[in-house]
């Protein structure tokens, strides 16, 4: 069957492959630079944006969620899921794909891979917040859970805070050969530990990016000294957080969405009134972050819908220079509007 050409339009397409073919043109810590500046960005103009807590369905074996938001003139969406018994068949714990479309006319104007993606922004992400948040000069990082999202979380804090060691620790040792083997050669030091408690020895900023579908002790009350910044990736559902209820207590806990928070972070573990900080306000300046040299500050990240955003922004701007895409021919569009059904009919003709 073919169609006229009047009777596409094409949407480009972002495959893993091509996803792939840009981190390589561009440079990972380019890419990781890029995406830091562009959601920096978005978070410097939050209030033009629709928000709302991502739309999840849960399952007892994990979760598949729905994250939209619009600046007005651009719609976004991801989908995602949640899978932490994946990896034990040999499959991922986090797969996503994207979209934007043109709000004036509805139409998309980009589909895109979002696994890897959401890899780059997570790490991004945390990566600007704690350009503002973590104590200054900090060069040592721990990194507690060495799956899929650590060595973007790595590269991340390399290429944006300037931190120049990373101290690994993943329940299963297997994980963190792995990490230390992908990350060697990239002017990282990179010690591999064996406890939890050695990993975080010394570190000024503590990032927690485990997958369990439970309330879990990551780290304990007795494990955080004054002054660190934690960076706390993996608790972002109801019923699955990282750390021991106390440390929130003695931390200032800053978030993306508060709405979405409660529910999906940390935060779920306090009462639902207890303050927090909305991340904006703080990159507008509008509020502060860190105060003092002994205050811990807390990330509660849980992933909101305007990363995902500027991501595909990111990309969708980056796929002028570099043209790796496919045009899709997803949508019907005939040339009178109204005459959805003549395509059909020109389509047997043909
Ligand atoms: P993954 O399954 O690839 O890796 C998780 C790692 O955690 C595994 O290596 C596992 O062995 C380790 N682990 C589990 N329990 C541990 C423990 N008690 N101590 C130390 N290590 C432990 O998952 P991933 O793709 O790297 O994602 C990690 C987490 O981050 C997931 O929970 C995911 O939902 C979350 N995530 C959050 C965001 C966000 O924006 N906040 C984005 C992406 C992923």
């Amino acid at each position: 069957m073919t169609l006229t050409p009047s009777d596409k339009a094409l949407v480009p397409f972002v495959s893993v492959d091509h996803m792939l073919q840009l981190i390589n043109d561009i440079g990972i810590e380019t890419m990781l630079k890029g995406l830091a500046e562009y959601i920096e960005q978005d978070f410097k103009r939050w209030p033009q944006f629709d928000k709302t807590p991502r739309v999840a369905s849960h399952s007892e074996d994990g979760v598949i969620e729905l994250m939209p938001t619009s600046d007005g003139q651009t719609y976004g969406f991801k989908y995602v899921n949640g899978h932490p018994k994946n990896t034990k068949e040999g499959l991922q714990t986090v797969t996503a794909f994207g979209l934007l479309a043109d709000v004036y006319t509805g139409y998309p104007v980009l589909l895109s891979e979002m696994t890897l993606l959401t890899a780059l922004r997570t790490a991004a992400t945390s990566a600007m917040v704690a350009k503002h948040l973590a104590p200054k000069g900090a060069k040592t990082m721990a990194m507690i859970g060495n799956g899929a999202q650590s060595e973007f979380q790595c590269l991340a804090f390399q290429a944006v805070c300037g931190i120049d060691t990373v101290r690994l620790y993943d329940i299963d040792a297997r994980a963190t050969q792995k990490a230390a083997r992908n990350l060697a050669g990239r002017g990282l030091n990179v010690i591999a530990c064996t406890t939890p408690e050695a990993a975080i020895e010394g570190a000024e900023i503590i990032t927690t990016c485990t997958a369990d579908k439970q309330y879990a002790t990551i780290l304990t009350d007795n494990m955080v000294g004054a002054g660190v910044h934690i960076n706390a990736i993996g608790g972002d559902c109801p019923g699955k957080t990282e750390l021991q209820r106390n440390i929130l207590l003695r931390s200032s806990i800053f978030v993306e969405y508060p709405e979405q928070t409660r529910i999906e972070g940390e935060i779920q573990q306090l009462d639902p009134d207890h303050p927090v900080t909305e991340l904006w306000q703080v990159i507008l300046g509008e509020t502060q972050g860190r105060v003092d040299n002994r205050q811990i500050t807390l990330f509660d990240s849980v992933g909101f819908a305007i990363e995902d955003f500027s991501a595909l922004r990111f990309i969708r701007d980056q796929i002028r220079d570099h043209a790796h895409f496919i045009d899709l021919d997803m949508l019907a569009d005939p040339d009178d509007p109204r005459d959805l059904f003549g395509m059909v009919l020109r389509s047997k003709a043909s």
